[in-house]
């Protein structure tokens, strides 16, 4: 594993930084307060290439390898964590969806628009009865002439409400448990039947809309299909294991935003007669969070170089995003600690790095089917 960036990763990561700090960081606040998805804001992204970070040209994405695509995903985490859960989304989810396992036309039609931003993209999996057990789906395709009759509901869903794609997820053989799941294409503003029953009010993430949706005899021609019925479960799980490297970049993205406030804060903050970077307990703090950060960014570009490389990389994502989830929450904890009682007001961004940070804990595989996942894999050895 070769530790140093190339010439290239560290340009896109420090033109993703600037437009970072020029166009998201002063915007978060608001983006916080208000909760609406940020669509100038994506459209900016999208002119830079940002919605297409990995995708091949041909596709209309910007070609960067995992490495770049990560190190993007975590300036814009860094700059917003509502912004970063809608790329990774839109691209890790959806996007890889098309990409790895549309046809050519699928990817011509639905993967470029979503590459080139025209599109947002949305990945339907969760369900009220079905989190981590993913089989116990109840969001039925029935074969209906040459396509099919959704019926069913999703929640949680991000960019749900706003999607112009969404890979959707339902059982075609009930009775075959995992091997009866199959995924298909929804264009929400095309289907009839697509609902969106509402977004929820959650802790953190906002910026990006996370959706309950009901499918009522939403009917899908054939082409709509991705690969082959009963191919839905291991597409999921496929695409999760390629989008944890993304989550993991999220976490590493709101860490550094939370180090980087709390060492500002602590050389700025006078108590005792000098700035309380001068404490010792201070200074351990500081020391810990960027020795767990510099840990998490290796993890995530360890898990980056083996799905580049085309190795296996199942517990080296898990594992990069177990960890960047949990210290990126203990991080921005610490941050709080180190603004004191300003840290637990809006007055400084940090309580929101903290609202942000626990839902990496939760999505995408909690920390809990990671730590399973992993000790299947060194025990399966
Ligand atoms: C803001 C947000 C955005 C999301 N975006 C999307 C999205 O875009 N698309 C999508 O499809 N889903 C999305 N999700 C859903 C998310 O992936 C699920 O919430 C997650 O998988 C957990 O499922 P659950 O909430 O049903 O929890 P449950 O599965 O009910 O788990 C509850 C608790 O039990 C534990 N648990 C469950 N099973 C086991 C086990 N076998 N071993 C040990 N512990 C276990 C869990 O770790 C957890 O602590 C999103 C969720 C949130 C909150």
């Amino acid at each position: 594993m070769d530790f140093g960036l190339t010439t290239e990763q560290r340009q896109i990561r420090d033109m993703v930084a600037e437009f970072a700090d020029e166009e998201i960081v002063p915007r978060a606040a608001e983006i916080d307060e208000e909760d609406e998805f940020p669509r100038d804001i994506v459209d900016q992204m999208a002119e830079l290439g940002l919605m297409g970070m990995p995708f091949p040209e041909e596709y209309g994405g910007a070609d960067l390898d995992y490495h770049s695509y990560a190190l993007g995903l975590s300036e814009i985490a860094r700059g917003s964590g509502g912004l970063g859960t809608v790329v990774a989304a839109h691209i890790s989810l959806a996007g890889n969806m098309l990409y790895a396992f549309g046809d050519e036309e699928q990817k011509q039609a639905y993967l470029t628009p979503l590459a080139e931003g025209r599109d947002i993209g949305a990945f339907a999996l969760s369900e009220a009865g079905a989190g981590s057990d993913v089989p116990a789906m109840e969001t039925t395709a029935e074969k209906d002439g040459d396509g099919y009759v959704v019926n069913g509901g999703k929640l949680w869903i991000s960019n749900g409400s706003v999607a112009d794609t969404v890979t959707l997820f339902a059982k075609t053989d009930p009775d075959a448990g995992n091997k009866g799941i199959s995924s298909f294409v929804v264009r929400p503003e095309e289907d009839d039947g697509f609902i969106v029953e509402g977004t929820e009010h959650k802790l953190g993430d906002k910026g990006c809309p996370t959706a309950e949706l009901r499918f009522d005899d939403l009917y899908l021609p054939a082409e709509r299909l991705l690969g082959e019925e009963g191919d839905g479960f291991v597409q999921a799980l496929k695409t999760l294991n390629g989008g944890r490297i993304t989550i993991a970049a999220r976490g590493v993205g709101i860490a550094r935003a939370s180090l980087e406030a709390a060492a500002e804060y602590a050389t700025e903050r006078d108590q005792f007669g000098g700035p309380i970077s001068q404490f010792q307990a201070i200074q351990h703090k500081i020391a810990d969070m960027d020795t767990k950060l510099q840990a998490a960014e290796l993890l995530m570009h360890k898990a980056a170089d083996l799905k580049i490389k085309g190795e296996p990389f199942i517990k080296e994502a898990a594992q990069a995003k177990l960890y960047a989830s949990e210290i990126s929450r203990e991080v921005a904890n610490e941050a709080i600690q180190i603004h004191g009682g300003y840290g637990y007001t809006k007055d400084f961004p940090v309580e929101r790095f903290y609202r942000d940070a626990k839902l990496n804990e939760i999505y995408e595989g909690t920390s809990e089917i990671l730590r399973n996942t992993i000790a299947q894999q060194v025990l399966d050895k």
